[in-house]
Order: C-alpha cells, then sequence, then structure tokens
C-alpha cells in the first residue's frame, strides 16, 4: 500500500521533531490530487504509531482542493483529477498549483499544553 510507506515516514518525522515527548496529536494536509485517501491514511497511521511517542496521538486530516493554472487564459480552477483541459478557455495547459501536498501542519506535544 502506497500510503503505509508515506506514513511511516511521516510518523518518524514527528517523533524526531517531539525530542523524546509524548505527541498528543497530529494534524496533516493532505491533498485530493495526491493520490493518497484519508481513509487510508487513518488506518496506516495507527499501526505505524505503535510503539512509538506518537501511540495514542489524535490523527486531524484537513483536505485540500485541486487547483490548476491555466497558462493559456491563467483561469485557476478546481480541479478533481490530475491532468485536463481548461474549463474556461478549453485549452489542455493546465497545470497543477494545489492539491498535492502532504504535509505535517501541526503537531502537538506534551510541553505545548
Ligand atoms: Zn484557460
Amino acid at each position: 500500500m502506497h500510503e503505509l510507506g508515506i506514513t511511516r515516514s511521516m510518523v518518524s518525522i514527528v517523533s524526531e521533531r517531539a525530542q523524546g515527548q509524548k505527541v498528543l496529536r497530529v494534524t496533516l494536509e493532505v491533498g485530493r490530487l495526491s493520490g493518497m485517501l484519508p481513509e487510508a491514511i487513518r488506518f496506516c497511521f495507527d499501526v505505524c504509531i505503535q510503539g512509538t511517542l506518537l501511540e495514542g496521538a489524535a490523527l486531524h486530516i484537513i483536505e485540500t482542493e485541486g487547483r490548476g493554472h491555466c497558462a493559456a487564459c491563467h483561469a485557476e480552477p478546481v480541479m478533481t483529477a490530475p491532468l485536463g483541459r481548461c474549463p474556461a478557455c478549453g485549452e489542455p495547459t493546465l497545470r497543477m498549483v494545489a492539491g498535492t501536498e502532504l504535509k505535517i501542519k501541526e503537531m502537538e506535544t506534551e510541553s505545548c499544553v
């Protein structure tokens, strides 16, 4: 599963940043065009945090919309698929500018409380 490797590396990044503190909450930003399913990430997260500083941490996922930019007419339409023609002018010049990101937006450790 694609999500498993990525979730595992995110868990290790968070553990590193936590510097020995217990992690209470993690917020991820997942683009709708990233190809990652929030439900799958959630499942993998629960598996990957066992025995780490993140064990028992709450996972919060924020889904971000896909957005493209058209080189021909400079429209910035919402995109639901990675490729497509510009809905405004019909040119196949749409480039993705948002929606493929997958990042750790926030994390909360014991010391923050
Ligand atoms: Zn266009």
